[in-house]
């Protein structure tokens, strides 16, 4: 899950990261009125989950609060498309109004969980600001990486070792030494699967403030993170996912193929992927159903993987284990009596009860694509959407 710049802010600033004074807007009116509360030049930032903001028109500096409200106002009620966003762009519904701060440096400072190694890492870098994916690519030696034991945490040798990295001056170093045991500290206690400061930035009157924010939690701890969980905006999330979770079903992930994908278990999913991929096609999403021996929970499910108008056709691949395919059968045929699905159905069961799934669905009579291998199933899928579309 993301927050939005303003709300990673408060969190850092609760954890002691020092960040520019400022508020969220909603409006060009009360943009105006924070710009005013904060006197003279200000930062007008659109709030959405997305980054690159600065190269796309989401960042502007004014020196008023008469043109402040003017950048809100071109700002929020229209979306934003970055690099990092859906041509179609997101939704900007606020923005955040801070004081402008004269920035000398632009430094990095970010903290993720590395995969391979198994621990968080915090990398620091001399070379922050809007091209830190260029610099990640052309010269990654001037991404400074630390291991971090989550056993043992930061120790404060590792933290000045860090902020000597940066090159600082003596009082900075001790605000960056602060900075980077804080936001460590941050990272563990919301649950983070990343926490980034683009800039963190050294400003003209030698304070080390983070001018950007940006935070994502584990989706697995939102159990035990309430708090933040509040904050979800899931009107910058993509609203087949959303509706899909507010269903229950948490597995639902839009891709940018043709063919559906209706699968049970992460690894089937992984496989499907795979295999549309060596047939020659691509998916427009998967759902993974898990074990749910519920045929009104089937039919929601394919409701949702049908009402992306990307897909051209559905795969239905369903291996029973404690799930059982006859159920699945009995939610196919259901949902094709109650919702208009228009692509062509390939549908393959193996596993569980699938004597009785295969004929309920030669029962049915309904004209679906039956395949009784995976390969098979996903070449025929992959056919149907190129004959459909
Ligand atoms: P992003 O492009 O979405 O990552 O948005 P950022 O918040 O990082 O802003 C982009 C760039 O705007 C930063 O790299 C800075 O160069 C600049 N910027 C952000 N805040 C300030 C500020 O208060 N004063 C000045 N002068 N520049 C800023
Ligand atoms: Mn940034």
């Amino acid at each position: 899950m993301k927050v939005h710049e303003y709300q990673a802010k408060q969190l850092l600033a609760e954890y002691g990261v020092p960040v520019p004074r400022g508020r969220v807007a909603r409006s060009a009116a009360e943009a105006r009125k924070v710009a005013s509360d904060l006197g003279g030049r200000v930062m007008v930032k659109a709030q959405v989950h997305a980054g690159g903001r600065g190269k796309a028109g989401g960042i502007k500096v004014v020196s008023s609060p008469e043109e402040a409200e003017k950048a809100a106002g071109g700002m929020i009620g229209s979306r934003l498309v970055t690099h990092q966003t859906s041509p179609d762009g997101v939704p900007v519904n606020a923005v955040l109004v801070e004081e402008a701060i004269e920035i000398e440096r632009e430094l990095y400072l970010g903290i993720v969980i590395d995969g391979v190694v198994g621990m968080p890492v915090v990398m620091v870098s001399e070379a922050g600001g809007m091209d830190i994916e260029e610099v990640a690519r052309t010269s990654p030696e001037r991404i400074l990486r630390t291991h971090i034991d989550p056993g043992v945490g930061v120790h404060p040798y590792r933290a000045r070792g860090m902020a000597f990295d940066l090159n600082l001056e003596q009082g900075q170093r001790r605000a960056a030494t602060e900075a980077i045991t804080n936001l460590y500290k941050l990272f563990q206690d919301k649950d983070c699967s990343l926490v980034e400061i683009n800039p963190l930035v050294v400003t003209a009157d030698g304070r080390v403030l983070a001018a950007d924010a940006k935070l994502n939690l584990d989706d697995n701890a939102s159990f035990r993170q309430k708090d933040i969980q509040e904050l979800c905006d899931t009107s910058q999330e993509d609203p087949l996912e959303v509706e899909a979770k507010s269903k229950g079903i948490e597995n639902y992930i839009k891709l940018d193929g043709s063919v559906g994908c209706l699968v049970n278990g992460a690894g089937l999913a992984m496989a499907v992927l795979d295999l549309l991929k060596q047939e020659g096609g691509n998916a427009a999403n998967f759902l993974d159903i898990g074990t749910l021996n519920d045929p009104d929970r089937v039919v929601q499910a394919i409701e949702i993987v049908n009402a992306d108008p990307d897909v051209k056709a559905i795969l239905i691949n369903i291996f029973g284990g404690m799930a059982r395919t006859d159920v699945i059968a009995q939610g196919i045929v259901a949902a094709s009596k109650q919702m208009n699905i228009k692509v062509p159905i390939v549908v393959r069961l193996a596993g569980t009860n699938v004597d009785e799934g295969d004929r309920i669905l030669k029962e049915s009579g309904l004209d679906l694509i039956r395949a009784y291998s995976f390969k098979e199933a996903a070449g025929k899928a992959v056919k149907a959407a190129q004959k459909s579309s």
